[in-house]
């Protein structure tokens, strides 16, 4: 089968092919209907050093089921699912909970999620070791939808987190504007009554956070918490959501955010934000969060359901895969890459 590999340090994803998996006892084979590009595969392919090369990216999956190992019973050949992507060891309290993604024993047990250490889903075929991992996707459209599961689920995660600050009168800033910040400005207009500034690097992008619900966009420059701190008379933001991560970034939210504001830290830029008396507005809370749950995967599905959570999506072929990281690279994308394995080129 075709699959979009990253085979060597410091090169960029090749279209290989690779033999289809097997599904052993509690497995389940996917047969892929659409996966995402996520700005994380550019993280892992600048890595000086990554253990699991070759490594099949991917790791937002959607697909139907083709065929069952020894004792699943929950799911039945044909059935579309989306994937949870992160991995935790699935029998400890955090497990129990859904929330996989912080898994305290994952790292130990070297589990790692499928196309960020463990061999991903861009590819025609998919295996998912567990069926717990799979959540029905219904009607919903698998290649409109598939980025619901990390584009989607990680502000959700975010954001959810932070509603009881997000009160009429509040501000959020929506720092990077690309797959996952153009969801991020639409839950927070379906979740809260928050005014939603967004920052990005060129007009275009602006427009575009402008289009997806945006009350502000600015660029994201020198100016920025001037004019957000004159936006909200003279207070900064209760809530600001940094997807890039970057010294400049991190800069803009350090001097933009209220006092006992919060900063969430999303994207991994590899950035410091320094902290303590000085650098930050007196009681800021700072936030790293890695994903979302099992449950908030179900809640994010019913979201889009709902009609408040549109992905803006533009879709490439297996051969194209390349192409669509050239562009997530060049930073010329609107929403959110999806690769379409059935697609011909
Ligand atoms: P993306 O490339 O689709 O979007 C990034 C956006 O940021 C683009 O619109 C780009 O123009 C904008 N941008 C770049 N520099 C900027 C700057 N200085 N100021 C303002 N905007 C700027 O990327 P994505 O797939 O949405 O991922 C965003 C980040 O989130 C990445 O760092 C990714 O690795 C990270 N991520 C984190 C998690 C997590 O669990 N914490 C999950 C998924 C992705
Ligand atoms: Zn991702």
């Amino acid at each position: 089968m075709k699959a979009v590999q990253y085979r060597t340090i410091g090169s960029r994803p090749e279209v290989v092919d690779i033999p289809v998996p097997s599904p052993g006892p509690g497995q389940v084979l996917l047969k892929m209907t659409a996966a995402g590009v996520c700005h994380s595969d550019e993280f892992v392919m600048s890595l000086p050093t990554f253990e699991g090369l070759p490594l099949t990216l991917g790791h937002e999956a959607a697909g139907t089921v083709e065929s069952t190992g020894e004792g699943v019973y929950s799911v039945q050949p044909g059935e579309a699912v989306v994937v949870y992507g992160p991995r935790g060891c699935g029998r400890c309290h955090t497990c129990s909970l859904g929330r996989e993604n912080y898994c305290p024993y994952a790292r130990e047990l070297g589990i790692h999620p499928p196309g960020l250490g463990a061999p991903g889903a861009m590819s025609e075929y998919f295996l998912v070791e567990n069926e717990r991992l799979l959540v029905p996707l219904g009607d919903l459209d698998p290649i409109a939808n598939v980025a619901l599961t990390d584009a989607g689920l990680t502000p959700y995660h975010a954001i959810k987190s932070l509603m009881p600050s997000l009160i009429p009168g509040s501000t959020a800033v929506v720092i990077g504007t690309g797959g996952l910040g153009h969801l991020a400005i639409q839950i927070l207009r379906a979740l809260t009554p928050a005014t939603v500034i967004a920052l990005d690097v060129n007009e275009e992008k602006l427009s575009f956070a402008a289009h997806t619900g945006a009350h502000h966009a600015l660029l994201s420059n020198a100016d920025a918490s001037r004019i957000i701190r004159d936006l909200t008379e003279g207070k900064g933001a209760e809530v600001i959501l940094d997807f890039v991560g970057a010294t400049p970034t991190l800069k803009i939210a350090a001097e933009s955010v209220a006092q006992e504001g919060d900063i969430s830290i999303v994207g991994i830029g590899g950035a410091a934000l320094p902290t303590g008396f000085g650098f930050v507005p007196y009681g800021t809370r700072v936030h790293t969060p890695y994903w979302g749950t099992r449950s908030e995967l179900f809640e994010v599905l019913n979201l889009a359901r709902s009609g408040q959570l549109k992905v803006e999506v533009e879709t490439f072929s297996l051969d194209e895969a390349p192409l669509a990281y050239e562009r997530l690279r060049a930073g010329t994308l609107r929403g959110r890459a999806v690769i379409v394995p059935g697609a011909t080129t």
